[in-house]
């Protein structure tokens, strides 16, 4: 049965817990046990699918289809498990399943509670799949104090309690902010959010704490006092120059000894940290740099994109170069010449996205990149604009458009050589939508297999005919264009199975051209980057050489 760390946050938000959990679970994997991590979110969305990515970042799609926290891309990055929809939950979630359990009369008439309906609804979640793994490590979102995170709270006390002694440890991170004044670092903040904590029930057995500094011995042991825990399960979580030094320095700093401490569990295996040098030897040597332009929509917060960026980082380490990203917003191109913007990056990326907003853009961008041999890699939205901008200006379909935008607009204005995909197979079920369904959870989602063509590029790179890949859309391109468009050069290089529907297009007469209705982002490590990524870096970096 697994032991189970639970890992909480205070004082602030956005101090890292998500990363903080994903690097914990690397090291326990360093020293030879199987993990797992679950991110419990007090935000009353049944799920993040419909949320904005300007306000809540990217959404993680899992193999299994679910709509998740980015958090759980974290996760996938360090540890390379891949999370099922098992793996994230919300307050939305849970009240939603409480209440359709009380509609059945499953409860046989009795009064709904938050104690203990919605908190055993909780620890059922938590205990999913607990015989299958080692360690099960529990992020509950937001801070202690949040009023929606109470259930969660009363659920983890409650869990513990019902387990044995010794198999369930609670990790608090916290800041430390640094008084310039006074030259010192404040501990007050983590006692208060502590005492939060203790008064509902919970104590910490580990503290990990923010800080700019290095927490000086005298502030340790006022924390451990203060705050009863170890001296030792102080741990300092200095700000870092990149993520993927995280594992390292957690380790340097004793986080996973501390948490094996804190189970009892001695001797401690010795970790196999060998992974985790290579990539961090990857990230900080580096011979050269090469500038990518990622041309959408939602370019004012970077975490709406969170799995590009990395995949781009990851595809940088393979190629030993600095990949600098930068953000340009669509929309500028139907205003003005797009070649001045673009002509400085060594190549562009149009990522996903919903509405028509800024599409004629990236369609600009798609050609600057198709006719000036620039590397291009455009996903899901991506794709699409790159099969309409090649319908419009290499086939006589000059009025190509999606039926997405049409059905936006509320009139028919487009060719739609992309359509709303209304039925398809998965595995042996078919699934049927409506245009009007509801818009949570009604895409294409998760993992589907693709056939790749003998001898196209994208076979090559894959090094397989056979692919799986993760998807989030609800419109496709029409196969009925792809004899037109082959016929001027944009392949069909990656269909779905049935032949139906395509997942991967290429431009032959180019130096590197390929869009993906699916999104390889999100299967890329650090310790494994994406074969698409890796390639479209190595692209770049030869792009770079040219400019
Ligand atoms: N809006 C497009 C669709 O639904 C693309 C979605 C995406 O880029 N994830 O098909």
């Amino acid at each position: 049965m697994a032991r189970f760390i639970f890992i909480t946050g205070g004082v602030v938000s956005s101090l890292g817990k998500g990363l903080a959990s994903a690097a914990l679970g690397a090291l326990l994997q360093a020293r030879g046990f199987s993990v797992r991590l679950r991110k419990l979110d007090p935000y009353l969305n049944v799920d993040p699918g419909t949320m904005s990515p300007f306000e809540h970042g990217e959404v993680f799609v899992t193999d299994d289809g679910a709509e998740t926290d980015l958090d759980l891309g974290h996760y996938e990055r360090f540890t390379g498990v891949a999370a099922r929809n098992t793996d994230s939950v919300s307050s939305g979630r849970i009240y939603s399943n409480v209440l359709e359990k009380e509609r059945r009369g499953d409860y046989l008439g009795k009064t709904i509670q938050v104690i203990p309906h919605v908190t055993n609804e909780i620890k059922d979640f938590i205990a999913i799949g607990e015989d299958e793994v080692d360690f099960m490590l529990c992020e509950i979102g937001g801070t202690v104090g949040d009023i929606e995170g109470l259930p969660f709270f009363e659920a983890i006390r409650q869990f513990a309690q019902d387990k044995p002694r010794g198999q369930c440890i609670f990790m608090h991170l916290t800041l430390l902010p640094y008084l310039k004044a006074s030259g010192e670092l404040k501990t007050k903040p983590t006692q208060h959010s502590v005492k939060e904590l203790r008064s509902i029930g919970l104590a910490p057995d580990l503290l990990v704490c923010r800080s700019e500094m290095p927490i000086p011995q005298k502030e340790r042991d006022k924390l451990a006092l203060f705050c009863n825990v170890r001296p030792e399960a102080v741990i300092a979580a200095q700000d870092l120059k990149s993520i993927y030094d995280a594992p390292l320095s957690y380790h340097r700093e004793g986080l996973d000894q501390a948490v094996l401490d804190a189970f009892g569990i001695s001797p401690a295996p010795r970790p196999n940290l060998s992974r985790w040098e290579d990539v961090s030897d990857r990230v900080h040597n580096s011979d050269g740099e090469v500038r990518v332009a990622i041309v959408g929509k939602y370019t004012q917060l970077e975490d709406a994109y969170k799995s590009i960026a990395e995949a781009l980082t990851h595809g940088g380490m393979a190629n030993r170069v600095k990949v600098k990203a930068e953000w340009i917003d669509a929309e500028i191109f139907e205003r003005e010449d797009a070649a001045p913007h673009l002509e400085n990056f060594h190549a562009i990326i149009v990522p996903g996205g919903f509405g028509e907003r800024g599409t004629e853009g990236k369609i600009k961008a798609a050609e600057f990149a198709r006719t000036r041999n620039v590397p291009y890699l455009g996903i899901c939205l991506g794709m699409q604009m790159a099969v309409i901008e090649a319908a419009r200006h290499l086939t006589d379909l000059t009025d190509a458009g999606s039926e997405e935008f049409d059905h936006e607009a509320g009139k028919k204005r487009f060719t739609p050589v992309v359509y709303h995909l209304k039925e398809w197979v998965q595995g042996n079920a078919k699934v049927e939508r409506k245009v009007d369904d509801d818009k949570g959870g009604t895409m294409r989602l998760g993992a589907y297999d693709a056939v790749l063509a003998e001898g196209s590029r994208v076979a090559e790179i894959y090094g397989t005919t056979n692919i799986d890949e993760r998807h989030r859309h609800r419109y496709e391109v029409d196969v009925r264009y792809k004899k037109q468009l082959e016929e001027k050069g944009l392949k069909f290089s990656g269909m779905s199975p049935d032949g139906r529907l395509p997942e991967i297009v290429e431009v032959t007469d180019h130096p590197w051209f390929i869009g993906v209705q699916f999104h390889p982002e999100l299967k890329s490590k650090p310790f494994n980057p994406h074969p698409l990524f890796r390639d479209f870096v190595r692209a770049a970096k030869e792009n770079s050489r040219l400019v």
